[in-house]
């Protein structure tokens, strides 16, 4: 095995650039012949689809649906469904990716998978939104189901999109299929504690990394991008175990409180208004502003790509947790890396949702719910086991906890396809 070496290209490009340069790196790392390689860059099964929706007012638009299996060596497909006008093939392709190396990574058995709709969900209406995800569904019925992929809540999707999908499927089956899809409401077989699974483990693998550079929560200070599923339990468990969050964001603006937000107000602020702007405990701020403050642990919990080259020089806090998936672009990754910023990778930091997703298929196929408490102690046994396992690789192999990961979790997903091989 050799060191990573930094002669290796920086891409320019999006997530999937991005994505392909992280697995250059690792297969160069492992050794691992040109040819598995690109079986590994080239994903297992692409499905696109046109999603026509009849609108509310009688009209008829139609959307651009993907499903994207990347890797199904270890198991069924997993991953995500995103609703968002920045969706589209490659974007979901890096995104199915990321998931394959994230499942190896906390030893989950799935492989790899993305879905999305080009759509922004905040121009329709519920009824829009239902219909949209049904026909969705029915499209790309033909490659779901429990044992083949199963889909989970992202950016602009929730545990109600879950239902819908769950639904849909059923109901062509002729049964109920709760194992179909994870992220579900908890009186459809959802899983207790999925909802905040992977804010949870946001704040552990942060709590982690904070006491190995030696500082203290309750001395600390942190910023959080995104204020969604992922950001607002984040900042709120952060908050809990003593950091003082200073700034937080989402789509519409960024709020400052210099002394620490109070997050609980703040919360209530959101269900009242939808945003964080506005916020009458707090000061305005740019939202461009967030990731570059005088904070001790940086959290993006929002988009891809929000740390490039243009900013990575400015950004202050010591330690980044990736709560999104892929929002260091490779060239920032390098910078930041070259300045001592201890970044945790998305696959490891973000991974806490994929696990209690598991936790849940086990459940909904079982058909037999774990108490809260059981599900949190395991979900917290598999983050430190996914943070041990990073930290133990990067210092034997001097890596980065991003090379680390990767390699680690490509060395899982190749082991799987020898002991398999190649058919026929
Ligand atoms: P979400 O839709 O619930 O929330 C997204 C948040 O980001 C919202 O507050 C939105 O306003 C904000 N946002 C969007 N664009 C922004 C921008 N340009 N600047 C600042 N804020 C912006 O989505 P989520 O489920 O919280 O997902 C967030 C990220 O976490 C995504 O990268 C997703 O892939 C990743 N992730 C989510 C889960 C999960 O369980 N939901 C699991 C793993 C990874």
């Amino acid at each position: 095995m050799t060191a990573i070496s930094s002669a290796d290209p920086i891409p320019t490009g999006g997530p999937l650039d991005d994505a392909q340069a992280q697995l250059a790196a690792a297969v160069a790392h492992l050794k691992c012949p040109p040819g598995l390689h690109e079986m590994l860059a080239m994903p297992r099964r692409e499905l696109q689809v046109a999603v026509p929706l009849r609108r509310d007012d009688g009209t008829t638009a139609v959307y651009s649906g993907y499903r994207v299996q990347h890797n199904l060596s270890r198991g069924p497909a997993k991953g995500g469904l995103r609703y968002s006008t920045a969706v589209d093939l490659d974007e979901v392709r890096a995104l199915a990716m990321w998931m394959s190396w994230k499942c190896a990574l906390v030893d989950v058995p799935y492989g790899g998978a993305k879905g999305g709709i080009a759509i922004e969900p905040r121009d329709h209406s519920d009824g829009e939104l239902e219909r949209v995800t049904r026909r969705y569904t029915s499209e790309i019925l033909p490659i779901i189901g429990p044992d083949m992929d199963i889909p989970a809540p992202d950016i602009g999707t929730d545990e109600r999109t879950m239902a819908w999908i769950m639904d849909t499927y059923s109901t062509t089956k002729g049964y109920t299929v709760p194992g179909v899809v994870t992220g579900k409401p908890i009186s459809l077989g959802g899983s207790l504690g999925r909802a905040t699974a992977t804010s949870r483990g946001v704040a552990h693998v942060a709590l982690m990394a904070l006491s190995s550079t030696g500082m203290e929560a309750s001395k600390a200070s942190a910023a959080v991008q995104g204020f969604g599923k992922v950001g607002r339990d984040a900042a709120r468990l952060l908050n809990e175990a003593g950091v003082s969050v200073k700034a937080v964001s989402d789509v519409d603006g960024a709020v400052f409180a210099p002394d620490g937000l109070d997050i609980s107000r703040l919360s209530a602020h959101v269900d009242r208004e939808g945003t964080v702007s506005g916020f009458d405990g707090a000061e305005p701020l740019a939202p461009a502003d967030l990731l570059t403050l005088d904070v001790d642990v940086l959290v993006p919990a929002a988009i891809e790509g929000v740390l490039t080259e243009h900013n990575a020089h400015d950004v202050q806090a010591s330690i980044v947790v990736e709560g999104a998936n892929g929002p260091t672009t490779q060239a920032a990754d390098e910078i930041l890396t070259t300045r001592g910023v201890t970044i945790v990778p998305d696959i490891l930091a973000n991974a806490g949702g994929v696990i209690v997703s598991y936790f849940e298929w086990v459940q909904s196929n079982q058909a037999y719910q774990w108490r809260e408490a059981e599900v949190r102690d395991r979900l917290e046994e598999r983050m430190t086991r996914g943070w041990r396992d990073v930290a133990d690789y990067a210092g034997a192999h001097s890596l980065t906890y991003r090379e680390a990961a990767t390699a680690l979790s490509v060395s899982r997903v190749l082991e799987a396809h020898k002991l398999r091989g190649l058919y026929p």
